[in-house]
């Protein structure tokens, strides 16, 4: 057999070793003669999977204690609309700095939500969408906060743009004052960032942590403790905190690959040593980009070009298509932009391997040689 070169930008490609495990694993597992699937959520079997997913993204994110990891269900985008449901009450403020196509759902969804359960305003902080194009982050004095906020959102990377805050252990996301809540579900993981800065992070697994079907969320506490407590239980992110994402049955075999996944990451060196990878693997995409006589052009701003999704354009649509074409000739996959922004994109997250990259490049050169 041989494995696509994928670069889907989510669901997106997850480590070989995770998937052979799981095959390994999937019909006798733990010599219990059966799948974990057919597991109870509230055997011994499951719970064991279960606390070590959580256990490792605690610990690959150095997490300190005061942080709950949740696994819930809805994706990101039931998340755009469940955050402002617990966070933003009557008589507030949500401040959300958009910088991209994810953003502007979030915004949309905040709203409608305010509305429909008599929560406050949502205000937007800063937008740097330039006729339909996001390019880059604002800076801080172009943020236009509100005192007392309920709190300010952003996307510390935005998938469809390629546009990504450059955060890293020395290098902190802008200063405001009220709770941070950070939609981060194409670049948790594949950097180091001080988690500490943020009061709830959230996005979807099916980029850098497992399949979809689950959804990530890690609070503090005390922003758990604050949250409305007159919505159902369900919608509540406390009750799943309260229950260790036990409330109702768990995606379990989603949580399982997500263990899998976190495991693979563990025996790589962690996040510190798959960021080192991912740095090398845009600069390979970027540096060919850059060095092709202006056949390749990306359009974000160099300082908030995204590790994890770089997109660019070719001098014609007719050019790009016919890039998609021979690309996938070759086994390589995923590499049409987002159809509302068109062009190319390469989704590099954690699981995909330098080597496929690094043919990217090779085909790069060699197509802007015969075509350019
Ligand atoms: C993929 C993505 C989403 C949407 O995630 P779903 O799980 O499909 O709802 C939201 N935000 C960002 C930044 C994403 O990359």
């Amino acid at each position: 057999m041989s494995r696509a070169l994928n670069f889907n930008a989510g669901p997106a490609s997850l480590p070989f070793a995770a998937l052979a495990r799981a095959r390994d694993e999937l019909i006798d597992f733990d010599g219990s003669g059966m799948s974990v699937m057919e597991h109870s959520h509230r055997g011994k079997v499951y719970e064991k999977v279960h606390h070590e997913a959580t256990a490792l993204v605690a610990e690959l994110l150095e997490l300190p204690k005061d942080y709950d990891v949740l696994f819930v269900q809805g994706g990101a985008s039931m998340a755009f609309a469940q955050i402002p449901m617990n966070f933003l009450e009557a008589g507030k403020t949500a401040d959300y700095i958009v910088t991209g196509a994810w953003g502007e759902k979030a915004v949309s969804e905040a709203r409608a939500m305010s509305k429909a359960a008599n929560g406050g305003e949502v205000h937007m902080a800063a937008s740097t969408q330039q006729d339909k194009t996001y390019v880059r982050v604002p800076r801080q004095d172009e943020l236009s906060l509100t005192p007392g906020a309920a709190y300010v959102h952003c996307t510390s990377n935005e998938t469809i743009h390629g546009v990504e805050y450059a955060l890293g252990p020395s290098t902190p996301f802008p200063k405001v004052q009220a709770p941070l809540i950070c939609d981060m579900s194409s670049d948790i993981l594949g950097r180091r960032v001080d988690m500490t800065q943020f009061d709830v992070v959230y996005g979807g697994a099916q980029k850098n942590i497992g399949p979809s079907g689950v959804t990530i969320v890690i609070a503090k506490k005390s922003m758990l403790d604050r949250g409305r407590k007159d919505l159902p239980a369900i919608f509540q992110y406390r009750t799943h905190a309260e229950n260790k994402s036990l409330y109702n049955t768990p995606p379990t075999f989603g949580i399982y690959l997500v263990r899998n996944t976190l495991a693979w990451l563990k025996s790589e060196g962690g996040v510190a040593a798959i960021e080192a990878r991912n740095v090398k693997k845009a600069a390979a995409l970027y540096d060919t980009i850059d060095g092709s006589g202006g056949f390749y052009r990306c359009p974000v701003d160099k300082a908030c070009r995204s590790i994890m999704n770089v997109v660019w354009r070719l001098p014609t649509p007719e050019l790009e298509e016919a890039f998609v074409k021979e690309a996938e000739a070759q086994q390589m996959i995923g590499l049409k932009g987002h159809r509302s922004v068109g062009g190319i994109r390469a989704s590099i997250y954690n699981a995909v391997e330098p080597a496929w990259v690094d043919a990217l490049a090779a085909f790069m050169k060699d197509f802007a040689k015969r075509r350019g």
